[in-house]
């Protein structure tokens, strides 16, 4: 029987193409997609589509988020797989956000995009859709989906979706994941790369869950800022933070730095840490700077992406309402945002 996925459409530069009269860039009618990738026919899939009004992604939000886990377990049973096409530049978030509130998802969700329209000649478009796809309904031998879970496909890789970052505005090779390997290269043929490919315990029930809490902030720390500044973001009805701070987590030691923190924990807010390197993780155990994070209460965020750390504290702030429950929570890899 021929696999089957659901193509979902949020907007993005791949559901372009010239407009013939205008000469502009415009989204294409989804439910014409055969007409403009008629090689999609060639595919062994059976393939419905389900266009949303498209957006620009950086117009992406926790609505648009809710919107996709409501869509995937109202049609999670009628499909084999699901593709998410959605722009780039908010894909890492969109991605990181829907691990987090698909629960046990044994089937893959693969989200995919493009560089160039997909009505360019020189597009990107058509073969990360025509994989995406190809990924999204492939099964191993025992007949099992290859890659359950969600992921995120481009320029011939396949990447754990909560491990990804938009790296390049430019280069075709737009995403990267840097502290965790590819589940997949697509050369001539696909190698997946099972030993990092996670699957739910089997039986384990899907559902999603789709509260998430607005109140969050992500502060990247840099030399000149100031207390004032510091005090101000904290005190703003924020109630969790993500700390991006230099290297292996550190951050200045001077009290003014120290005790806005130290207050704002007393508080109840949620405090994670992060690298700003784009490589390598946060380790809180070896500068005096980092120890003193440790001490009044931040919480490693190891080796996580800010887009995972950040959709990671909204999931969690709406989850669990004490903040000792929260920081228990925030320590440990709910879907294998961190660690090996
Ligand atoms: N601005 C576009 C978006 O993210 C870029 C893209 O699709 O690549 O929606």
């Amino acid at each position: 029987m021929k696999s089957s996925v659901l193509l979902i459409y949020t907007g993005g530069t791949i559901g372009m193409h010239t407009d013939p009269e205008s000469g502009a860039l415009v989204p294409f009618d989804f439910n014409h997609i055969y007409e403009e990738i008629p090689s999609l026919r060639r595919l062994d899939v059976e393939i419905e589509v389900l266009p949303f009004d498209p957006i620009d992604s950086s117009n992406a939000s926790p609505e648009l988020w809710v919107r996709l886990a409501e869509n995937i377990r109202d049609n999670y049973e009628r499909f084999d797989g699901f593709v998410v096409l959605h722009g780039t530049d908010t894909m890492s978030y969109s991605a990181s956000a829907l691990s987090f509130m698909l629960h046990n998802v044994a089937k893959p969700v693969v989200f995919t995009g493009s560089q160039l329209p997909i009505g360019v000649l020189r597009t990107d478009g058509r073969e990360n859709l025509i994989t995406a796809v190809e990924l999204a309904a492939a099964k191993d031998s025992k007949g099992r989906p290859e890659v359950p879970g969600v992921s995120l496909y481009f320029q011939n890789r396949l990447f754990r979706g909560n491990r990804t970052t938009k790296q390049s505005a430019e280069e075709m090779s737009a995403f990267a994941s840097n502290n965790y390997p590819p589940l997949a290269e697509v050369g001539v043929s696909i190698q997946y790369n099972r030993a990092y490919i996670a699957r739910p315990k089997s039986g384990a029930p899907f559902g999603i869950r789709t509260e998430l809490e607005r109140e969050v902030a992500i502060i990247k720390i840099f030399p000149g800022l100031t207390e004032s500044l510091f005090r101000a973001m904290l005190s703003s009805g924020v109630k969790g933070v993500v700390l991006e701070t230099y290297g292996a987590g550190n951050a200045p030691t001077g009290e003014w730095f120290i005790g806005a923190l130290r207050e704002a924990i007393k508080r109840g807010i949620s405090v994670v840490n992060v690298t700003q390197c784009s490589n390598g993780e946060v380790n809180m155990d070896i500068y005096e700077t980092g120890v003193a994070l440790q001490k009044i209460g931040v919480i490693s965020g190891r080796d996580m992406t800010t887009e995972a750390a950040v959709t990671k504290m909204m999931y969690v702030l709406a989850a669990e309402s004490t903040p000792a429950r929260r920081a228990k929570m925030l320590k440990r890899s709910i879907c294998g945002e961190f660690g090996k």
